[in-house]
């Protein structure tokens, strides 16, 4: 999965996870990084290993492989530090994905399917193509449900098809339990995040009515003051779309290694473009990313400067 594994790539990775030791497999999930409070009720994600906390039982493991399924990422530098072992390991590497444009010749098999909601969507396929349908237990709903709720917004993106509600309604017939995977992922956070969501809101973000963009950004000071972890600023980027004919929205978080950036659109406005174009990223046409090794301050500057170029498309 990729590096600061979100509600698919942790969903994904667990739902296969639980789906091939039913099958006999021995397996382990491996995660680059560490990831947000609010995956740790996961069934499953006391075993993932965290390859930056665990470096060489990590790459003991990928040595060893026999197969690596590479979930919710599609370049092998999303996955940061594992990058490397990842190239050189030996084991076939099969691709589940659906970003756009995958680095075709760092996997062995896979499918890349941009036409689909969520990694954990496509997982779901895996599952039943294989035949292997009726090992679909409440566990494995729980996690590929995540994912699936996570990456449409819940279930409000256009990415959510006739095929998505029919695998809910299938998870529903498997035992899943919908309302306490909502609750862990959306209602499990402290009081210090909501105050610094407000701070956000009131001091941190720019409207900019001639582009339709809505602009937010956090300091490193800012994440200090408010104790604010990995994952705490995920959403935020979205509140900037609630507002009438804002169309792009963009939010720059001074992580201490990077400046991160995270883009959102409404309509056809190509943010996945604009993350590569500009900001080493990329993604989807509406929600991706990017980074910038630049200061806040200059980071923030070039973006006001190149959102010029695209005033008559944001119109
Ligand atoms: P988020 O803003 O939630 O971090 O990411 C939005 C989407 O863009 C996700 O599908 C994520 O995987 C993708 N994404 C985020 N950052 C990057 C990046 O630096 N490079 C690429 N290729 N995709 C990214
Ligand atoms: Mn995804």
């Amino acid at each position: 999965m990729h590096q600061k594994p979100d509600g698919d790539a942790m969903g994904s990775a667990l739902g296969l996870y639980h789906f091939l030791v039913a099958l006999g497999s021995e397996v382990t999930v491996i995660s680059p990084t560490n990831w947000a409070d609010f995956l740790n009720w996961m069934p499953g994600v006391k075993k993932v290993v965290d390859f930056e906390n665990q470096r060489e039982k990590a790459k003991g493991i990928i040595d060893a492989a026999e197969r690596i399924f590479c979930l919710d990422f599609n370049v092998l530098h999303r996955t940061k530090h594992m990058e490397q072992p990842l190239a050189q390991a030996k084991a076939v590497k099969l691709l589940i994905d659906h970003h756009e444009q995958p680095q075709r010749e760092a996997f062995n098999y896979g499918i890349s399917d941009t036409g689909k909601s969520s990694t954990c969507e496509m997982v779901y396929d895996f599952i039943i193509k294989s035949g292997h349908g009726g090992l679909l237990n409440e566990t494995i709903a729980e996690c590929l449900y995540t994912g699936l709720m996570t990456d449409t917004g819940s279930f409000r993106f256009p990415s959510t098809t006739a095929s998505v509600h029919r695998m809910v309604a299938h998870l529903k017939d498997s035992g899943l339990k919908h309302t306490p995977v909502h609750e862990h992922i959306y209602d499990n956070f402290l009081e210090n995040r909501l105050r610094f969501i407000g701070f956000a809101l009131l001091h941190r973000m720019e409207v900019l009515y001639d582009y339709n963009t809505a602009l937010m950004y956090i300091t490193r000071e800012d994440l200090v003051k408010y104790d604010i972890k990995t994952g705490d600023t995920e959403g935020l980027v979205n509140y900037l779309l609630t507002i009438s004919g804002i169309r792009f929205g963009a939010i720059v978080v001074d992580r201490s290694e990077e400046r991160k950036w995270s883009f959102r659109s409404k309509g056809y406005f190509d943010v996945n473009a604009f993350a590569r174009r500009h900001f080493e990223g990329g993604g989807h046409m509406n929600a991706a990313g990017g980074r910038s090794s630049e200061s806040l301050q200059e980071t923030v500057k070039k973006f006001k400067e190149v959102l010029t170029e695209y005033q008559i498309q944001l119109q």
